[in-house]
């Protein structure tokens, strides 16, 4: 069996990871002209490391990520409201990493082509055609296509044309690293309130650096005007009328303002689809289930599903009878946490973030 992945990103790379490990044929293309460290810090929950790990991938996620340790919910004082325990230190199978999504994606490049697995850039898959015999996209002949290219898929608008624009929760991020040094254990991630629900979301992704991301409701939750890019430029200025906040451990203007550069991004989803693909063909991490970033799960799914497209290459329904209802949850899981997160309450965010586990069935 040939595999042919659309999209290099985390999904697209860990597929053909986990495809080759299960002795199956894999070749992933990407539109990219080359794969370049883009992004800033993402997060890997126990089940995905897990899923890592079994690909032989351990040493080299411990060398670039950071095993986070805790999560702790606070005010824009400092004053804590309510932390649990992640990754190892709360009693999970595996760790839970802190990584810069950029060194990610290099590293799974790496360990791609070190398997012999072809990778090849400025390759765009916009349409694909298929029959009983194979599927065909980009001038390649395959088994099954695959598209794991991203929020604007191609793939996924050609298998569900009209789905209209993105679903937007009303808030904009503002994402950035600084080097400005550890706080508190050196492994927490911070996740902080303020007045007119601004939010900041502060963890390390290195011995020195921190990556951070402001949160602030701009409008009502409706269809997203506009463009979602991940690379579009912000500014701190538009930030720091919001976030003066000394945490005590943490100078938050420091933090921003320590930024070479500073991203800007809607945070927005899609509703489930009832279905993601048909015949020789299927979907894969954010172009199957976009989902706003609250959980930390959008690489984690991404992985997932590389691991259960593996299992089952030759029955497409199979995978997707699995990983559909499993995302999903994910999607409506992540939009109740965007919706009610705001508790500032110890006993309503245990309870709030042990919902979110149990729902997610996630580490
Ligand atoms: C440039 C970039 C920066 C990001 N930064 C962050 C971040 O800082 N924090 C965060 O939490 N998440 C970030 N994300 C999203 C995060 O990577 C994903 O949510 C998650 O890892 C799931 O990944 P994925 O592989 O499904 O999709 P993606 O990581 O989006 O990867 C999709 C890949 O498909 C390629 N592609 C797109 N269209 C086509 C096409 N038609 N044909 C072939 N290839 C195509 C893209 O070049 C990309 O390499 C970023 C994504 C991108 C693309």
């Amino acid at each position: 069996m040939r595999v042919l992945i659309a999209g290099a990103g985390i999904g697209g790379l860990t597929a053909a990871l986990s495809l080759h490990a299960a002795g199956i044929e894999a070749e992933v293309l990407d539109a990219a002209s080359e794969i370049r460290p883009l992004g800033v810090g993402i997060n890997l929950l126990p089940h995905a490391v897990g899923e890592l790990i079994a690909l032989g991938l351990g040493d080299e996620l411990a060398a670039i990520g950071v095993a986070t340790a805790e999560n702790v919910y606070c005010d824009h004082t400092g004053h804590d409201l309510f932390a649990e325990p992640r990754g190892l230190a709360g009693g999970y199978r595996w760790p839970q990493y802190s990584v810069h999504r950029g060194r990610l994606q290099l590293m799974l490049l790496a360990a791609a082509r070190e398997r012999g697995i072809p990778v090849r850039t400025g390759i765009r898959v916009d349409g694909f055609d298929q029959d009983a015999d194979s599927v065909r996209a980009a001038g390649t002949e395959a088994d099954i296509l695959v598209g794991a290219d991203g929020l604007h898929s191609a793939i996924r608008a050609r298998l569900h044309p009209g789905e209209g624009p993105l679903h937007w929760s009303g808030v904009r991020m503002w994402r950035g690293t600084s080097e400005t040094g550890p706080f508190r254990t050196g492994r927490t991630m911070i996740i902080a309130r303020g007045p007119g629900d601004a939010e900041l979301i502060a963890y390390p992704i290195g011995p020195a650096t921190i990556n951070w991301v402001a949160l602030l409701p701009v409008a009502p939750p409706g269809p997203l005007p506009g463009d979602a890019d991940w690379n579009a430029p912000g500014s701190a200025e538009d930030l720091l009328p919001h976030f003066g906040w000394d945490l005590g451990w943490l100078d938050v203007p420091r933090l921003i303002t320590s930024s070479e550069r500073v991203f800007t991004y809607p945070m927005v989803d899609r509703d489930p689809l009832p279905h993601w693909g048909h015949g020789r063909v299927t979907l894969l991490g954010d172009a199957a289930h976009p989902m706003y970033p609250v959980g930390a799960n959008g690489a984690s799914q991404a992985i997932v599903d590389a691991r259960a497209l593996a299992l089952n290459a030759g029955n497409l329904a199979a995978y997707e009878k699995t990983r559909l209802p499993e995302t999903a949850d994910v999607i409506r899981a992540n939009r109740e946490m965007q919706r009610t997160g705001h508790a500032r309450d110890a006993a309503e965010l245990a309870h709030i973030t042990g919902t979110y586990r149990r729902k997610t069935r996630a580490g």
